[in-house]
């Protein structure tokens, strides 16, 4: 475990302003838990109120738009995010990829636009069931990180995260088994280290993400190589995603 794991609640597409109070309470318990690095990506309606109403955890956006501004209905610029209190953007997730069609050069180019405006990253990246089954999990997400990762000069450790989330364990209360993760999380770590060198690459932490829930979190953030976790459908209350910031 990274020496402050880092406990991320995505909400996707979940969420109104009913929900700010779940966000107050998990800042409220964040304030004692401060070996734990936690934040939230809300959906971008609610970015500004909830960064209104924290004090402690981050507050990021689940995608951005890789160009600055101009003609993109629907769109959202990563200085747009930042705007309304953003401070890191999770990109290249597995519902945008397969939903809308994101492949790794569009992941990069977002990547990229999200750095130049000043925000952190989370990198997904994660294989098919039937990748895994056919034994090349490992390559698939090797090379998917190659393709979608931005050019980053300067400390990597403090705007890079990478989140390793198998899509067949995203929402479906399957998971891999500790060694699994390990080894998937060790095979990334490599790839950092090639990269950026193995001081530099150090700080990146390592998220693990697929059905992370209270019951599981121990287990799963004991792994090899884990640096705290991306979590869907436990952090849409606070006292589900609080169970997983303890168990951290
Ligand atoms: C996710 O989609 O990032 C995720 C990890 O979802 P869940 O925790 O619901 O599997």
């Amino acid at each position: 475990m990274a020496e402050r794991p880092y406990i991320v609640g995505n909400w996707k597409m979940n969420g109104t302003r009913s929900m700010l109070s779940e966000a107050r309470a998990i800042d409220r318990a964040s304030q004692r838990l401060m070996k734990v690095e936690v934040a939230l990506a809300p959906p971008f309606t609610l970015l500004h109120a909830v960064h209104k109403e924290v004090q402690q955890i981050g507050v990021g956006a689940q995608d951005c738009h890789p160009g600055e501004d101009g003609a993109f209905t629907g769109d959202v610029s990563a200085s747009m995010v930042l705007d309304a209190g953003a401070k890191f953007v999770i990109l290249g997730h597995s519902e945008r990829r397969q939903a809308h069609g994101e492949d790794d050069a569009l992941v990069k180019a977002k990547a990229t636009a999200a750095l130049n405006a000043g925000l952190r990253i989370i990198l997904c990246c994660g294989e098919s069931e039937e990748i895994r089954d056919a034994g090349e999990a490992e390559q698939f997400v090797i090379d998917q990180l190659k393709a979608s990762m931005p050019k980053i000069s300067g400390n990597v450790g403090e705007v890079l995260t990478v989140a390793y989330e198998p899509i067949w364990a995203i929402g479906t209360g399957r998971t891999p088994t500790a060694d699994d993760i390990g080894s998937m999380h060790r095979a990334i770590r490599a790839l950092l280290v090639e990269l950026y060198g193995e001081e530099t690459s150090a700080a990146v932490r390592i998220l693990y993400g697929g059905s992370v829930n209270p019951g599981n979190a121990t287990e799963l953030l004991g792994a090899d190589e884990v640096g705290g976790a991306l979590v869907g459908g436990a952090s849409l209350t606070a006292e589900s995603f609080l169970g997983i910031v303890l168990a951290a």
